[in-house]
């Protein structure tokens, strides 16, 4: 599998197939039709069944979304119990066995992405995972959806090599594009990248303001002391996810630390 593998998404070539989405739902076994809408569904029409969708525009222009594969993901930053973990590859993914259910991802995504089993009677939250385990197996080279589309509108490779590709495009046709690419710096920089010949600000839930181009981690979690208990779902004392967080961290650097001691020892004990 590459590192730093990045998505590239050319919106003015995307026709609306859809054949992305239904390519996504067969490799990662989701529902091919999406169930009745019900709470948790969003007007984008990403839910826990479809995680990339097609947004429909005027003027004939479709946009795709998906999970962006933050540098420095938020939802990472917040899930006490780490069961979103950012890969040493890139690919931001979710382990159910870990979950606790708290939705605290979902409330920390600057693009609504993460999205709640509400109908299941062991909910997940579900998201794209860029097709991880099947390319870290090799069973596929690149994302599904990428394969699928007939019009080469999503391209696939290191996340360089997807910079270069879009600049390539905006410096060839400089009246087409608007001059900007989307995740390039945003957030800190995002493994799924966008061109367009619209404004992408929509994407982001920050009332159509761009999001700026700070890693979100270090703000979320002040962002989300004040939300109410009862949305959160659980009984849970801020003070004591607070503590878990930190706890987490500590473990980490521990851990860090105790490996790198080990690496100086058997440097050490080989010469
Ligand atoms: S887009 Fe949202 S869900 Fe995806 S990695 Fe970034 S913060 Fe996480
Ligand atoms: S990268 Fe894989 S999981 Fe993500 S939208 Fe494409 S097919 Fe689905
Ligand atoms: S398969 Fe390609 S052209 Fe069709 S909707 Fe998806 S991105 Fe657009």
């Amino acid at each position: 599998m590459i590192q730093n593998p990045c998505i590239l998404t050319d919106v003015t070539k995307c026709i609306g197939c859809e054949q992305c989405v239904a390519a996504c739902k067969k490799i990662n076994g989701l529902p091919a039709e999406d169930a009745p809408p019900r709470p948790g569904n969003s007007v984008d029409g990403l839910s826990a069944d479809r995680w990339t969708t097609i947004i429909r525009r005027p003027d004939n222009h479709f946009v795709r979304k998906q999970c962006r594969h933050c540098a420095e993901p938020a939802c990472v930053s917040v899930c006490p119990v780490g069961a979103l973990q950012k890969t040493p590859e890139g690919p931001v993914i979710y382990d159910k066995s870990i979950c606790m259910g708290c939705r605290y991802c979902m409330m920390s995504c600057p693009y609504g992405i993460p999205h709640y089993e509400w109908n299941s009677a062991a909910p997940s939250v579900r998201k794209c995972i860029m097709c991880y385990g099947n390319l870290k197996s090799g069973k596929i080279s690149e994302p599904a959806c990428v394969t699928a589309c007939p019009q080469k509108a999503t391209l696939f490779g290191t996340r360089d090599a997807m910079l270069a590709e879009a600049r390539e495009r905006l410096q060839a046709e400089p009246g087409k594009y608007v001059q900007t690419i989307w995740g390039e710096h945003e957030v800190g920089g995002t493994s799924v990248l966008l061109i367009a010949d619209i404004p992408l600000e929509f994407l982001a839930l920050n009332q159509g303001h761009p999001l700026g181009d700070k890693p979100l981690p270090e703000r979320t979690w002040a962002a989300l002391k004040p939300v109410p208990f009862e949305f959160v779902g659980m009984g849970l004392l801020m003070g004591g996810v607070y503590w878990i967080i930190e706890r987490r961290k500590k473990l980490a650097l521990e851990a860090g630390g105790a490996a790198a001691k080990d690496t100086r020892g058997e440097a050490g004990h080989e010469k």
